[in-house]
């Protein structure tokens, strides 16, 4: 007699390689065997008669042996033809087969078969059929519920996993869980229990159309016990975060109102809405996490100046981290140009910095000197020490890991405020899944003066019309990109192809400046051509997508982007919003090879539909699914046992009633829901 604790090692019949595999995938005990649901099910409660019989569908039969031969085509078989009491037959075909199978198989014996129908030359046939021998008392292949298909690991099979499964379903019958949904759902949801048993063993009768699109209530149900589990999680978190102490940040208005006078223009009324919820964190004793939203070119870079403002008149140091070294350069500039008339001093760090460069870097930050840092990934270094990192900025969050982000904060003696800004806008089902933990921000309006950019796909055929568009933009003294977006392993291929892009934009524009920029240049080649771009002294710029985001030139009015159909929404959505940053009416053209996928298709229909970059993200979410859009490291949300928040967005409002119930309770219950469902991996990052 098991209980539903012990370890998996104790079933009979499961050895330590099975037990080893089941650990990698979370399976540790009997309970965790319970929550390894099925994939699809099997029906083998009933026989068909061939009469019935649908091709492509799985059934079960009783016949008997007619005959059996052994054919050499291209590839031995073995075919054994079966037939019923009113002549229909079937053929059963064999690919690989021994002696034994030969020998098993004899002609008057009944059989029973379990597989796929499948249309042959003389009519119906299932292949290695799953069987049993009735008339040499083999058991029964009928079952009275239906069988369950479970996703498998490591080389384990169907057949054992199902054993084992079945065994701790048994231990369960026994037994009772501990289920504190239960008594919120008060009955008007199946108890853990049942659920568990329906969905590993439908009963006949059980609506399998609705299990297949977990939409039934056993599925709802447990659907909402994981969604709600990861966002307590996370809730978690932030009340962790929430109570440690962060140094507080005096709300100064000298510096701000000095820097106000200086940029040239007017904050929007979302910009200043957002430093307003920023600072309000800044002056409380508990660190800042705050994921800054807004779309591409909404302004998000002022508003981190402002932030960086106030940690360095409260004479901390702040950190900018950018994910790529173009990104952090001009970050460079741009912070430089504000920070400069105000005496800041600012401080640059990244990857490919020669040796001397980088000590008196590290010399400035170490000492204090500098007051505000920029670089890529270098910044979280272990070489790296600051002297009072105060705040964290990091741009283009998704580029980043959860990890990469917390080494960053353990720079600091006390946990420092974190601003974290995306341009990718993030759909509402994923930021309560994916960011629950932490407090958000959205600039929801672009600047004023903005037109928005139109956008147009042609074929790669119409390449000439293209090179029209361009020397008519540049006649009116305006810029051009060019994105080449093969996709290749290397870089080295990659800049090839943007070479031959390259010249041949050459030959065609004669009388313009093009000038190629890619990935495999050195840093400081690349920072002198993106300066020469900046100053307009280049007329197009042929680019790879390194140029993908942040990148702000606001004289650049057309975009072009080449095999776009190869590009993710989001990805497409930030490149083209490179251009649309003047005040001059701005165009994007994706160019795509034919024929164009459906898929593709849709999404270059999207982004000629609409700019509204929460659309798109909707659609992206829906096209890709989260794991993608997040980045595995991100999150946990894209491997959980029975939710995916895409197809179960409808259940969205019900976690939240849910996990308002939850954080009622005491802790331990709280906990005992996030153990159940939220894996080891992620419990794990709570602490660091
Ligand atoms: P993103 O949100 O994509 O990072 P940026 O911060 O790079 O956008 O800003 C895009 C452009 O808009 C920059 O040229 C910036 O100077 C300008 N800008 C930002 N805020 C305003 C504003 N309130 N009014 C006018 N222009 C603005
Ligand atoms: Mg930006």
């Amino acid at each position: 007699m098991h209980n539903l604790s012990d370890p998996i090692i104790s079933i009979n019949g499961l050895g330590p390689k099975a037990q080893e595999k089941l650990n990698n995938i979370g399976i540790y005990n009997l309970e965790h065997l319970l929550f390894h649901l099925p994939l699809r099910y099997q029906n083998k409660t009933k026989f068909t008669s061939l009469d019935d019989a649908q091709v492509g569908t799985e059934i079960l039969v009783q016949l008997t042996i007619d005959r059996l031969e052994e054919v050499a085509t291209r590839q031995r078989q073995l075919l054994c033809y079966l037939s019923d009491e009113n002549n229909r037959t079937l053929l059963l075909r064999f690919f690989h087969f021994n002696q034994y199978h030969k020998q098993q198989l004899v002609r008057g014996d009944i059989i029973q078969c379990f597989g796929e129908v499948k249309i042959g030359r003389d009519g119906l046939e299932i292949h290695h059929p799953e069987y049993r021998l009735i008339s040499k008392g083999q058991s029964n292949l009928l079952e009275t519920t239906l069988s369950p298909v479970y996703p498998l690991t490591g080389n384990i099979h169907q057949a054992q996993l199902k054993k084992w499964i079945n065994t701790a379903l048994e231990t369960l019958k026994k037994t009772s869980l501990s289920d504190n949904f239960e008594n919120l759902a008060k009955n008007s949801m199946p108890s853990l229990k049942q659920a568990l048993e329906t969905l590993h063993h439908p009963k006949e009768g059980e609506n399998l159309d609705q299990i297949a699109e977990f939409r039934h209530i056993s599925q709802q149900r447990l659907i909402i016990e994981e969604l709600c589990a990861h966002q307590l999680s996370l809730l978690k978190l932030k009340h962790e975060r929430k109570s440690k102490i962060s140094n507080i940040f005096k709300i100064s208005k000298s510096l701000p109102k000095q820097l106000s006078k200086n940029i040239g223009f007017e904050l929007t009324g979302a910009q200043q809405r957002c430093i307003d919820e920023i600072n309000l964190d800044l002056s409380s004793c508990h660190p800042m996490l705050r994921l800054l939203q807004g779309d591409v070119g909404s302004g998000k870079t002022i508003v981190a100046v402002f932030a960086c403002l106030q940690a360095v008149e409260n004479g901390f140091q702040a950190a900018v981290m950018a994910p790529t070294e173009i990104l952090a350069s001009q970050h460079l500039h741009g912070f430089s140009n504000y920070f400069e008339p105000l005496g800041i001093e600012v401080a640059f760090l990244t990857g490919s910095q020669n040796t001397a460069e980088r000590a008196q870097q590290l010399n400035a930050i170490q000492s204090g000197k500098a007051q505000v840092v920029i670089g890529t990934h270098a910044l979280f270094q272990e070489s790296v020490e600051f002297n009072q990192l105060g705040l964290v900025v990091i741009d283009e969050q998704h580029k980043f890991g959860v990890h990469q982000r917390l080494s960053l904060a353990q720079k600091a003696h006390n946990t420092p405020h974190q601003l974290v800004m995306t341009a990718t806008p993030i759909p509402r089902s994923l930021t309560m899944s994916a960011y629950a933990d932490l407090d958000s921000s959205i600039i929801d309006e672009l600047p004023p003066g903005r037109t928005p950019v139109k956008t147009i796909a042609l074929s790669n055929e119409r390449k000439d019309e293209v090179v029209e568009k361009i020397k008519q933009v540049c006649k009116d003294s305006n810029q051009v990109y060019w994105v080449c977006t093969l996709i290749e392993e290397s870089e080295v291929l990659r800049a090839e192809s943007a070479t031959n892009t390259h010249q041949y934009l050459q030959e065609s524009l004669p009388t313009l400046i093009v000038v190629l920029i890619h990935g495999r240049m050195n840093k400081d080649e690349k920072s002198e051509i993106m300066k020469k771009f900046s100053k307009g002294e280049i007329d197009v710029l042929v680019a790879t997508t390194v140029i993908e985001v942040g990148v702000n030139v606001p004289n650049a009015s057309l975009m072009v982007i080449e095999n776009s159909e190869r590009l993710g929404l989001a990805q497409l959505h930030q490149l083209r919003g490179r251009v649309g940053r003047g005040a001059d009416a701005s165009i994007c053209i994706l160019m795509y090879q034919t024929p164009l996928s459906a898929n593709a298709t849709e999404r270059l229909d999207i982004l000629r539909q609409t700019n509204d970059g929460f659309k798109i993200a909707n659609k992206d979410l829906k096209l890709r699914g989260p794991g993608e859009i997040l980045g595995t490291q991100q999150t946990g949300i894209a491997n959980m046992k029975i939710a995916n928040i895409v197809r179960d967005g409808y259940l969205l409002k019900q976690v939240r009633f849910y996990s308002e119930q939850f954080l009622k309770l005491d802790e331990g219950k709280q906990y005992a829901l996030i153990m159940r469902w939220v894996s080891d991996d992620k419990t794990q990052y709570a602490n660091t």
